[in-house]
């Protein structure tokens, strides 16, 4: 006994002695031990060509394009746009909204459907939305074939993915018939909250509130991240290949790099959506259903009966700002 506590107190000196040791005389290289976590994530851009394109004119989509494009090349960042098509039928602007969809695919990044009109599958029957989604096709296929590409990526709208597993199942079979990958999502900071507020802040020509939007928009973002790495954690044990949702909007044009520079210093690297799709966590069991859509980590957490909770707070008055917005005019009919 006595001989046991001297071996376990001699034992503890030595674990003290070298601790104290190496932190005089080597605490840089001790720090520089622990290594960086390797995380990754993958960027998907929804509502293209512009969320807010009712309000847009096709040359400031352009712009807004030609900004989000160049930063995405210069940070080396692959994406996948989602596209409305909708959105690119509007008399007299037709072939320049397109051109929007061209830029991103001459800079070199694929698109995706996410149906022609933006319809929810919570809101609309099973029938309809999935004529909303074969209407969602035609340009795309089109764009893409002219480049030997196949359109493989869906993202819900609104993340909504159906309010009962039954149609939840038959819309998945569905996109899987027409060849479709469903693009998942894991970290959502609501950008087209914070862009809605942005786009009328700088109409107005208010760069003050733009400037305060931004700041609240990169911390809420960097809250997000630290949320999903810690209910991964919880619920799976580690981190997996995490998928961001942005939209295409001019908050996002004007400030990718700052936005990149959050999610490096959390030690990400930036991957395709495909890299990201080959984790084992997008193949978990999900029985997720509601009126509401959601994260993917949400739906595994819920799947398995352990409702996430903590999630960051979003700023009031953002949200205050935004539910006062002008209405969008209504939205134009091909003609
Ligand atoms: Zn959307």
């Amino acid at each position: 006994m006595e001989l046991s506590r001297w071996l376990q107190w001699v034992l503890m000196s030595c674990v003290v002695t070298a601790a104290v040791f190496a932190g005089l005389v080597f605490p840089a290289s001790v720090a520089a031990q622990s290594p960086p976590p390797d995380r990754q994530v993958a960027i998907t851009i929804d509502d293209l060509p512009a969320g807010n394109s009712d309000k847009m004119p096709a040359a400031m989509i352009t712009e807004m394009t030609t900004n989000l494009l160049a930063a995405l090349q210069q940070q080396k960042v692959p994406a996948v746009g989602f596209v409305n098509e909708k959105k690119v039928y509007k008399w007299g602007q037709v072939d320049e909204r397109i051109k929007a969809l061209q830029m991103w695919l001459d800079a070199g990044f694929d698109l995706g459907n996410h149906t022609y009109s933006h319809l929810s599958l919570n809101q609309v029957g099973l029938k309809a939305w999935e004529d909303d989604v074969v209407q969602g096709e035609s340009v795309l296929k089109l764009l893409l074939a002219q480049r030997n590409k196949k359109l493989r990526y869906f993202r819900h709208p609104y993340l909504d993915t159906g309010r009962d597993l039954l149609t939840r199942r038959e819309a998945e079979a569905f996109l899987v018939e027409r060849g479709y990958r469903i693009a998942p999502v894991t970290v959502d900071a609501w950008d087209w909250n914070f862009g809605g507020v942005y786009e009328e802040s700088k109409k107005r020509g208010d760069t003050a509130t733009q400037q305060e939007l931004v700041k609240e928009y990169l911390a809420y973002t960097d809250a997000e991240f630290a949320y999903s790495e810690q209910l991964s954690m919880q619920l799976l044990g580690y981190q997996p290949k995490q998928i961001l949702l942005l939209h295409a909007n001019q908050m996002e044009a004007e400030h990718f790099n700052e936005l990149v520079d959050v999610i490096r210093k959390r030690g990400y690297r930036f991957i395709t959506l495909e890299d990201a799709l080959s984790d084992q966590a997008y193949g978990l069991p999900d029985t997720f259903v509601g009126e509401e859509g959601t994260g993917w980590l949400d739906h595994w957490a819920i799947t398995m009966g352990k409702p996430p909770q903590g999630s960051p707070r979003f700023p009031a008055w953002v949200d205050e700002r935004y539910k006062v917005l002008p209405l969008p005019p209504q939205p134009q009919q091909p003609h």
